[in-house]
């Protein structure tokens, strides 16, 4: 990969009348493929930085010390329904295909989430069909008139007491909020099934890179027009850099100085492990809905790739809200302020924002990478207009 240091970058940058043509902050999925875009596909020359030490953002992978492939901040599964986003993405990586199941520890028990046939089976000591699962649902709702939050959806569909088992005490953990205080697209993510399909996505594409992100963002990001600055905060750049444009992939209200409050992001602490067994549990990811266990989840890296080992990493999950920005928490007063922000970002054409930070958005990689092909879809049709012209 094309990394440079600073004092290179400012000598590149005053080669030209105009410095680089685009300068990306952050070298997630957002920044590091609209650079590929607009280096590839335009020519243009690409200053792509990020504060940490490596590119991919949460998206990072790496060997850990007992040379088990782990993923820095938590399980990231690729799945998609987007037959171009598979198609971009494989210019820079071969695959894996791998179908996600996840267990909820309930008591003593491991039982499939999403919710599915088996999940009712096995909690209720029933021996139910499809049909008859439905029914037994259909009892146990609780109909809400007006559904808005995120308890109102699960309660809606499948009554409190299996809201409660399985949605109230994780959400709480979570997100540091009760379900009743979220918007109802959180809990939205995860259905509830009658059938015995256990996975945790429906997508078309599932699958995972086969050598691992960070091969994928390495191959991706190795284009002559690219110029990469790690362990770099934008907020402390040389002004002597000059470029013509800046994409920004960090938290909106941050490039802002939070002039209008901060808005709010939820963080994780991740404990990362390596056990003396060759599997610690049955599945890649086992959910822990009881709100007295403090992490949330459990993930152990060699089912999703596939990897031998006579070893096994693991990563626990602890929700906390000072940290690293992971998710932004959607509820209408921060939707609120998010638009005053994105009102400030409008009157500054000559800067863009992108991402899940940049547009504070709940957004899953296969979105992003969206997001960012439509915005250089975007600045392509500029740029042959303005040819035109
Ligand atoms: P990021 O990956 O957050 O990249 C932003 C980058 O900008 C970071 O590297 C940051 O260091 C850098 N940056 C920020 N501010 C500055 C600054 N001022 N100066 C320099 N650099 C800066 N999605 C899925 O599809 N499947 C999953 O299974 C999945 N699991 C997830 C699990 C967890 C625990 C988390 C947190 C997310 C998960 N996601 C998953 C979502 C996925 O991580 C995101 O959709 C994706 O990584 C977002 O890419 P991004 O480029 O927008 O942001
Ligand atoms: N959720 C839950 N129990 C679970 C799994 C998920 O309550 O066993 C809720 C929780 O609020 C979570 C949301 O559903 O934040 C979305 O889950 P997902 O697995 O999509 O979260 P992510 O992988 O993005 O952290």
């Amino acid at each position: 990969m094309p990394q440079v240091t600073l004092n290179t970058a400012i000598e590149r940058s005053q080669d030209r009348a105009e410095g680089y043509d685009y300068l990306i902050v952050g070298a997630g999925f957002a920044g590091s493929v609209l650079a590929e875009r607009l280096a590839t596909g335009l020519g243009k020359r690409v200053l792509l930085i990020d504060r940490r030490e490596h590119v991919g953002g949460n998206a990072f992978d790496h060997l850990d010390e007992a040379g088990v492939l782990v993923h820095r901040y938590g399980p990231h599964i690729f799945h998609t329904n987007a037959q171009r986003i598979v198609d971009y993405l494989s210019r820079f990586t071969e695959w894996r295909p791998y179908e996600h199941r996840v267990l909820a520890q309930v008591g003593e028990q491991q039982l499939p989430i999403p919710i599915n046939l088996t999940t009712l089976n096995k909690l209720y000591g029933r021996d139910m069909d499809p049909t008859q699962a439905e029914a037994f649902l259909k009892s146990k709702a609780e109909p809400v008139e007006s559904i808005r939050t995120s308890e109102d959806v699960v309660v809606n569909q499948i009554g409190r007491e299996l809201y409660e088992t399985f949605f109230r005490g994780y959400t709480r953990k979570q997100w540091g909020l009760d379900p009743s205080q979220l918007d109802k697209s959180v809990t939205s993510r995860v259905p509830t099934r009658t059938n015995s399909d256990d996975r945790y996505f429906t997508d078309t594409f599932q699958m995972m890179p086969l050598h691992g992100y960070t091969a994928m963002f390495e191959k991706m990001l190795d284009q002559p027009g690219i110029d990469i600055l790690l362990q770099t905060d934008f907020a402390k750049l040389d002004p002597q850099l000059r470029y013509a444009h800046l994409v920004y992939c960090g938290p909106i209200d941050e490039y802002f100085g939070h002039r209008l409050g901060r808005l709010p992001y939820r963080s994780l602490r991740f404990e990362h492990t390596t056990v003396d067994k060759e599997q610690f549990q049955e599945v890649a990811v086992v959910n822990y809905p009881n709100e007295a266990v403090p992490y949330t989840r459990i993930t152990e890296y060699k089912h999703l790739t596939g990897q031998r080992h006579p070893r096994t990493s693991l990563t626990y999950e602890y929700p906390c809200a000072d940290g690293d920005p992971y998710y932004p928490i959607p509820r209408a007063e921060n939707a609120e302020l998010y638009h005053r922000y994105k009102a400030l970002a409008d009157e500054i054409p000559e800067v863009t924002f992108l991402g899940r930070l940049g547009t504070y958005k709940y957004y899953n990689m296969d979105q992003v990478v969206g997001q960012a092909l439509a915005l250089y879809k975007h600045l392509e049709q500029a740029e042959q207009t303005q040819g035109e012209e």
